[in-house]
């Protein structure tokens, strides 16, 4: 049995380069024998509250070194580590911890009063806060300072699961998505393989660290690769500058909302910005000019698509191919399979046909806890994940998303791709932000509508969209309707919620 898991590389790498830095938090940094230190001492104390192999331990808290000490103590134990989204209600929190059955929690002190509005009907056997013990909290300080029996790093087997990931829930209700150790180290090494990650790298992670994008795309193979990761509360655009400056920071990860907010600060203009060697971006294709922006910078642009259920990235794109397969998310990772195929399930290889994307290999997720029906139906048995995204293939084998699945518009028995017409609308000049979605329509079944922000002071009617966009897109793919807003509603992994603008759009017909 491979028994390589979590806790392993994190206890070998420190054995190698134990006095290199390896995690800065709010001015403090650990080096990798002070956070092994740690995470021997908390793994200890979660081994004390009784924490068993393959027992899950819930964490509800802001970006922190101690989130990725509970990691690695979590692993070390043998344990199951559960980070929840930190901006959760009460009730959304307990849906996950009880669905996870976790028998700890630890929470940061910003996080321990939505979980007391939900304690009493938890199953959690202890509640654990950073800081001292308060209000029925056992105080992990204080436990730190007690002494405990030093257990041994627990043999795993590194098809076990590591993590529960609960997704953004864009689509549906909330799943567990696992990850194993090896889906964990396999995308770390196919992350090194995309991005050249090694011991020079210094990475800034401002995304939050409980969804797979902020945990999976730069943390975990920085710090694989023995370099140095600077953990962020959260994204702050003026640290953001500060730190980059401080830290010669080489790395960062950014989603494209982000790199707006970054390039809209005061301090943007004037930063130094010179160590930066690359920006990976994900969730959505960065548009050109900013592209272009951030190039003016001598800073290159990564792109990746992927999903929790794939560990992060499943496709790459190199920094010397952002202009030129302009939208394209890329070719494959090294270390996993990507194939489009039509929705009979048949293999499609035509270039420019759209299909859904599915994703094989070692990154992919065994399925989802106590979920086997929505195991089932994301999971063939031939072991390709149906990611429901649309994608179409160029010439040379580039894949290009084109929507999920669910986010098709059909209007007049044709079918509409609304990230195809965003991609257009976006170059209007008086549009900052746009959602397409479909609503319905006597005539057509469903019809477009765009959903807009302006800029200030901008106006814009329907004829005037349609024209513009009318000079890249058929006919059949322009909005019918144009409904201006102040702001896009988003999940908290600042995903637009569509199935919010199609309620509005249905209901006030
Ligand atoms: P999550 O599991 O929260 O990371 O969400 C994954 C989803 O984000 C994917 O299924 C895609 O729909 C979307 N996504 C990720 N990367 C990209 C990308 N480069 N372009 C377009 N959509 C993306």
């Amino acid at each position: 049995m491979n028994s390589i898991g979590l806790a392993t590389w994190l206890r070998r790498r420190a054995e190698r380069d134990g006095d290199r830095s390896a995690v800065t938090f709010a001015g403090e940094t650990l080096s990798f024998s002070a956070l092994q230190r740690d995470v021997e001492a908390f793994a200890d104390v979660l081994a004390a509250c009784g924490i068993q192999p393959g027992e899950r331990v819930a964490y509800v808290g802001f970006n922190h070194s101690r989130f990725l000490v509970a990691l690695f103590a979590t692993a070390r134990v043998g344990a199951i580590f559960v980070p929840l989204n930190f901006r959760f209600t009460g009730t959304e929190l307990a849906h996950n911890i009880e669905d996870s059955g976790a028998a700890l929690l630890i929470a940061d002190d910003a996080h321990t009063a939505p979980v007391d509005e939900v304690r009493d009907g938890l199953g959690v056997q202890r509640f654990l806060r950073l800081g001292g013990g308060a209000d029925g909290w056992d105080g992990v300080d204080d436990l730190l300072a007690g002494t405990h029996p030093h257990i041994d790093e627990a043999v795993v087997d590194v098809d076990s699961p590591a993590l529960i990931l609960y997704t953004s829930g864009t689509t549906g209700r909330p799943k567990g998505a696992i990850l194993t150790h090896r889906n964990l180290w396999t995308s770390n090494v196919n992350w090194m393989l995309a991005v050249n990650y090694n011991a020079e790298h210094v990475a800034l992670t401002c995304a939050p660290l409980f969804h797979s994008g902020g945990m999976c795309v730069m943390t975990l193979p920085v710090l694989m690769a023995g370099g140095h990761v600077i953990v962020h509360e959260h994204f702050d655009a003026a640290l953001f500058h500060d730190d980059i400056e401080k830290y010669r920071v080489t790395s960062l990860f950014m989603v494209p909302a982000m790199m707006l907010f970054a390039s809209r600060h005061e301090r943007f203009a004037a930063a130094d910005l010179s160590s930066v060697r690359i920006i990976v971006a994900g969730a959505a294709p960065v548009p050109e000019p900013m592209l272009r922006l951030y190039g003016a910078r001598g800073i290159p642009v990564s792109q990746c698509w992927g999903l929790t259920e794939t560990a992060t990235g499943a496709t790459f794109l190199g920094t010397d191919r952002a202009l030129d397969k302009l939208g394209s998310c890329g070719t494959a990772g090294m270390l996993n399979e990507v194939r489009l195929i039509d929705f009979d399930g048949d293999l499609l290889t035509t270039p420019g046909v759209h299909g859904e994307l599915c994703v094989r290999g070692d990154t992919v997720t065994p399925g989802y806890w106590n979920m086997p029906e929505a195991t089932a139906a994301a999971l063939g048995a031939d072991g390709w994940l149906r990611t429901g995204d649309v994608a179409y293939q160029d010439e040379d084998g580039y894949f290009y998303i084109a929507d999920r699945l669910k986010d098709m518009i059909i209007s007049g028995g044709e079918n509409v791709y609304p990230a195809e017409v965003e991609s257009v609308l976006y170059g209007h000049p008086s549009i900052t932000e746009v959602a397409v979605i479909g609503a319905p329509d006597e005539r057509w079944g469903e019809r477009v509508v765009a959903v807009a922000v302006l800029a200030e002071g901008a106006d814009l009617e329907l004829e005037e969209l349609r024209e513009f966009a009318g000079a890249e897109l058929a006919r059949y793919k322009l909005p019918l309707e144009l409904r201006i807003v102040d702001v896009l509603p988003r999940n908290t992994t600042g995903k637009v919620l569509k199935h919010e603008l199609r309620a509005r759009a249905t209901t006030e017909v």
